[in-house]
């Protein structure tokens, strides 16, 4: 026995399924999962002192890689002043300041712990500043576990097979509507249905929990355009976007202007961080200063907000570093697309920059519906084979991979080849 499994048989004596997250758990890919020592650079290595190529990078904040210097650095330096104040500090009006100047659209921002509050925060918010109650999300869009927005969401929810969860009362999802992701006259429909009753529109701009599906030419404009003309708010989570495709996040890689924007992964380094942030004159309805409630007793963590601040510093220093990372985005997915054209395979590479997703089915995926035709079984084998060539995917046909600074073309290279192997094989 490894002595992952031996600590998995451990953990699940004492935490529900052996992990503080259901992904982690390796349910939908079978097996057990790997527990991980340490990592560095685009390489993790396990308790039994196995190396992987890493493509979750902790699921986005690893963009320039694990234990980046500059960020451990900044870490233990802040430590040693102490771990918390639960007071104003210096620390949190730089990280602001740091946001402001990157995300175009954020005038004001409020610091929170993940992006599942972030994205609860936002909401709350535009309700308040609407005096609306109804949310449109998309069928397949992951934005945090709090009740209202476990609807029809995305890949954690999709592998388990369940679709929704136990223990949210019905009232409290009443208020959301279900639209498709890249089909405008879904959202339209509820806007013309009941457009005077709907607060906000949230949406991932490149839809990343259910693989990864970009936006189709118009959509993310069209949803602009609905929100203006029907008076609601439109939420861009950006909890996997925001600093990964471009300094300024989706909205400005794609030029649309959100009113509120949530953060979340990267933004932290590491740590558990979000935020969520917008037009001055929305987000000063948060309390204080407004009729909006919404705080946090670790809230703008000094030791969190170094390790963010330390990587966001670097990344808006270094706007070369955006179109090296999304290059090799359009390299590598490119290459991977070629090589299912050329052998024929049932697989579709879909892509936005560094994240990517290959899927196994025929039909080109552009929403929920198609990205459901994936064969999970197909991807159970490829997934547990290239784990064992030392690649550590995402364990779920619905989660993105996400390339980082640190991924050599070496790396990559390495991953073709498997990938080969794996389909000959089978084939
Ligand atoms: C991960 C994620 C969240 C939730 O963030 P947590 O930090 O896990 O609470 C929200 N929205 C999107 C788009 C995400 O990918």
């Amino acid at each position: 026995m490894t002595r992952s499994e031996r600590l998995f048989e451990e953990a699940v004596q004492v935490i529900p399924g052996g992990v503080n997250s259901p992904v982690r758990a390796f349910h939908s890919i079978g097996g057990t999962p790997r527990f991980i020592k340490r990592a560095k650079g685009a390489c993790m290595y396990d308790e039994d002192d196995n190396c992987y190529i890493d493509f979750v990078g902790s699921w986005g904040p690893m963009i320039l890689g694990h234990s980046h210097k500059a960020v451990v650095d900044a870490v233990i330096e802040t430590c040693q002043k102490g771990l918390s104040f639960g007071a104003a500090t210096a620390i949190e009006v730089q990280m602001a300041e740091l946001v402001c100047s990157m995300v175009p659209s954020i005038e004001m921002v409020r610091m929170v712990n993940s992006g599942t509050e972030a994205v609860m925060s936002a909401v709350r918010v535009a309700r308040g500043f609407t005096g609306r109650d109804k949310i449109i999300k998309f069928t397949g869009c992951y934005h945090g576990h709090s009740d209202g927005l476990l609807v029809q969401a995305g890949s954690g929810v999709m592998t388990a097979g369940v679709p929704d969860s136990l223990g949210v009362p019905a009232g409290y999802t009443k208020d959301t509507l279900s639209a498709e992701y890249n089909h405008l006259d879904s959202v339209e429909g509820h806007f013309r249905r009941c457009g005077e009753e709907i607060a906000a529109v949230i949406v991932e701009p490149v839809a990343a929990n259910m693989g990864v599906v970009p936006p189709i030419p118009g959509f993310l404009e069209g949803l602009r355009k609905l929100c203006d003309n029907y008076g609601a708010l439109l939420i861009f989570d950006e909890v996997i976007t925001g600093f990964r495709l471009a300094p300024g996040g989706a909205q400005e890689y794609y030029g649309v202007m959100p009113d509120l924007t949530t953060l979340g992964k990267i933004i932290g380094g590491g740590m558990p961080v979000g935020a969520y942030g917008g037009r001055r004159e929305i987000m000063e309805l948060a309390a204080p200063l407004g009729g909006v409630y919404q705080a946090g007793t670790l809230s703008g963590n000094p030791v969190a907000m170094a390790a963010g601040i330390a990587q966001l510093t670097l990344l808006k220093e270094h706007p070369e570093y955006y179109q090296v990372l999304n290059e090799k985005g359009d390299w590598f997915y490119g290459q991977m697309e070629e090589l299912v054209r050329k052998k024929h395979l049932p697989c579709q590479v879909s892509h936005e920059g560094s994240l990517g997703c290959l899927y196994f089915t025929r039909e080109k995926v552009m929403d929920y519906q198609s990205a459901k035709t994936s064969d999970t079984e197909a991807f159970k084998a490829y997934f547990n084979y290239m784990l064992g060539q030392g690649i550590y995917l995402a364990p779920s046909q619905f989660e993105a991979m996400f390339l980082s600074l640190a991924h050599t073309e070496e790396m990559l290279r390495n991953v073709f080849q498997s990938m080969l192997t794996f389909f000959l094989q089978k084939v």
